[in-house]
């Protein structure tokens, strides 16, 4: 069997997380077509007699398209998708054909560290992590127990890894990979504070520089955590805001109010240089005025905000996209053109991973099909 990852157009820096699982339980080789997009076709060339492709609800379209391709090509071969470990990653679910692969193993100390290199991509992930241009992905645990309405990851079993078994996976990732920084991807990072500070203390002598880039909730952010954070190298952060209107928050089922937020922002302000916000246009309830006033008390705290669309959970597996190429307002709670001039007001917030290629990603995808073809 081979899998397949299909390209998502965003986040070509974060390996498919739970894929990498799976295929180190398989031991099976990955063609990672969103970390390197080009030659397309090459999942073709792999003669096996199944192929397994990881299906977000962000790539589902692209799933199907690698499926029909291959189908056509290779009448004979099953193609399943491949699904399990990890059921949400970065907000999009994972989903499953009707033909699927599923391992049923729980996020544990009792999975493998993942083994990068059987994507065709590591090549390009080695040599970021190395310069460090690029963080190495570390989930310390998925699922979480809140219940905010917009988020795939809500009302999910926390399965935890320990401790002891993150520091064992990234002393072995600066061993093995020589990485420089790492970033945390879990869906909420810190619902326990005391194994928040167990980690920080734990993996400050690897002297990694690190961030969180899952947001933070901020009603469980303190001065401690903030110290614990600084001290442990870690030299940015980010919150899910989604709104700063009460009558949002309470319609999401945040959990938070305006002050727990404001009082959470100055604190991490007098540690932190760097703040991601993480804000959402088009919330039930919301209005283009609401979304307004959200971004202007961003720009008057200062906190590099990102915008993304709302979708409803049930609306994910359509392939609709929060941000990113390709990404377009679904939400009924204002007129689209609203939402979208607020999307493009804010666009100089976002990575610069959308629209037409600039002359910079043209390079770099050259340069990778050079790397691609030297390796092989
Ligand atoms: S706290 Fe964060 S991860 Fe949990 S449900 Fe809310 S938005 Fe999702």
């Amino acid at each position: 069997m081979v899998l397949v990852n299909p390209y998502a157009g965003v986040n070509r820096d974060i390996p498919n997380l739970a894929l990498v699982y799976i295929a180190t339980y398989l031991k099976t080789k990955v063609v990672d077509l969103n970390t390197l997009p080009s030659p397309y076709y090459r999942f073709l060339k792999y003669k096996h007699d199944s192929v397994g492709i990881s299906v977000q609800s962000r790539t589902y379209n692209e799933a199907l398209k690698i499926k029909n391709i291959y189908k056509k090509k290779n009448p004979e071969v099953k193609v399943y998708s491949v699904s399990g470990i990890l059921d949400v990653q970065c907000c999009y679910p994972y989903l499953r054909l009707e033909e699927d692969i599923h391992i049923e193993l729980d996020f544990s100390d009792d999975l493998p560290f993942p083994v990068y290199e059987l994507f065709d991509s590591f090549f390009i992930f080695k040599n970021n992590w190395q310069q460090g241009k690029w963080q190495y992905p570390l989930m310390t645990s998925q699922g979480c127990p809140y219940s905010c309405i917009y988020c795939a990851s809500r009302n999910r079993s926390w399965q935890l890894r320990s401790v002891d078994n993150c520091y064992e996976e990234l002393k072995m990732a600066k061993e093995r990979y020589s990485i420089k920084s790492f970033v945390i991807l879990d869906d909420c990072f810190n619902i326990d504070k005391e194994r928040v500070l167990r980690f920080c203390e734990k993996v400050q002598p690897l002297g990694l520089s690190w961030s969180c880039a899952n947001g933070l909730r901020l009603d469980r952010f303190d001065e401690d955590i903030a110290i614990a954070l600084k001290n442990a190298g870690c030299n940015f952060i980010s919150f899910g805001i989604e709104s700063v209107d009460t009558q949002i928050l309470a319609k999401i089922k945040k959990g938070e109010n305006l002050e727990q937020i404001e009082k959470a922002i100055d604190i991490a302000r007098s540690y932190f240089k760097d703040i991601n916000g993480y804000f959402i246009i088009g919330l039930p309830g919301s209005s283009f005025q609401k979304d307004i006033e959200s971004l202007n008390w961003a720009k008057r705290r200062n906190i590099n905000a990102f915008f993304s669309y709302y979708i409803p959970p049930d609306e994910l597996n359509k392939g609709y996209l929060f941000y990113g190429r390709g990404a377009r307002p679904v939400s009924d709670a204002y007129p689209h053109r609203l939402q979208k001039k607020i999307y493009i007001l804010t666009r100089y917030m976002r990575p610069p991973s959308e629209g037409i290629l600039n002359l910079k990603e043209i390079i770099c995808n050259l340069k990778d099909k050079i790397y691609f073809l030297l390796e092989r």
